[in-house]
């Protein structure tokens, strides 16, 4: 109905596709005892039991489970559980500002790089040659559905490199560091723009929301700022230079003379717009001010020592 409303109004929109069986995606019981239960097996209604595979022992009391199925092919049970919110540990870490990039992944506010790992690079030619050798099968054909399989299988693939990488880099960062700054980024509309795949494969969204439910757990705490003029303002005078492009890789003030980084310059910007008294953002609250200040000065110091 949504649809025909829709074009009504004049918005241009297709119609609904017809759902076959294939396109399923996930199944969801949301309530445990009632449609499903676990034992050594699963067993679901209406399907009975169900041999699956524990990735890791169940802790806490299940609420709800999902049956999901991947193109590949795969199917995965997940649970929902709730148990009791662990003790959170104090984190003696200092602050860091993050630019998100794509030349590395993402440079730290104290000189240090986080390489991109390029998974998507890497699987592309393959990627391509066998997702050009699908398009030729006759549809609805055995070796059509082997081919898409194959297809789904590497996408799959790439993506769980993708994640297990924002894993590791995210739980480390929320681990050694108290305060961490990042950009807020509007990363599916400039992945529209221009840059396209590399954006995407990056997983910047994906890794902000890691960073953010790590958290609260490991005693850190996470901060977006407004990426406005981030890259352009000098991390040591706040002079704007609004002729700085793309490609110029290095920061250069005419000001003050100061020569960095791009992405080193970025994420000074970011910890200083985090932390209040330098770059005026009230991102923080007034407990932790004195303290902010103080640690982003040690650290845009640390910074310029760096170089
Ligand atoms: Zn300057």
């Amino acid at each position: 109905m949504q649809v025909f409303k829709l074009r009504k109004k004049g918005v241009k929109c297709g119609f609904p596709r017809f759902k076959s069986i294939e396109r399923m995606k996930s199944l969801h019981y949301p309530q445990y005892e009632a449609g499903f239960w676990l034992d050594k097996k699963l067993k679901v209604t209406p399907f009975g039991e169900i041999t699956i595979k524990k990735h890791r022992e169940i802790k806490g009391e299940i609420k709800t489970l999902t049956l999901k199925r991947e193109s590949s092919g795969k199917w995965f049970a997940i649970f929902c559980v709730e148990k009791e919110e662990p003790i959170l540990r104090e984190n003696r870490g200092k602050a860091v500002g993050i630019d998100l990039g794509l030349k590395t992944f993402a440079t730290l506010s104290n000189g240090m790089e986080i390489d991109n790992p390029r998974h998507f690079k890497r699987y592309e030619e393959r990627l391509a040659f066998i997702q050009r050798k699908f398009s030729f099968h006759k549809k609805r054909t055995k070796n059509y559905k082997k081919a898409k399989i194959r297809v789904a299988k590497l996408n799959e693939k790439v993506s769980d490199c993708r994640r297990d990488f924002l894993h590791k880099i995210s739980t480390e960062l929320v681990n050694i560091y108290s305060f961490v700054a990042l950009e807020k980024l509007a990363s599916k509309e400039m992945a529209e723009e221009n840059y396209g795949k590399s954006i995407n494969d990056a997983g910047w969204s994906m890794f902000a929301n890691m960073l953010a439910y790590k958290a609260e757990g490991a005693g850190c705490r996470v901060v977006f700022v407004n990426p406005e003029n981030t890259s352009k303002m000098c991390s040591r005078c706040g002079n704007i230079r609004d002729d700085l492009t793309l490609w110029d890789r290095t920061y250069k003030c005419p000001t003050c003379g100061l020569s960095t980084d791009r992405d080193l310059n970025s994420a000074v910007n970011i910890l200083t717009k985090a932390t209040p008294g330098q770059g005026g953002s009230n991102a923080c609250n007034s407990f932790h001010k004195e303290r902010d200040v103080a640690l982003a000065t040690s650290v845009k110091q640390e910074a310029h020592t760096y170089l």
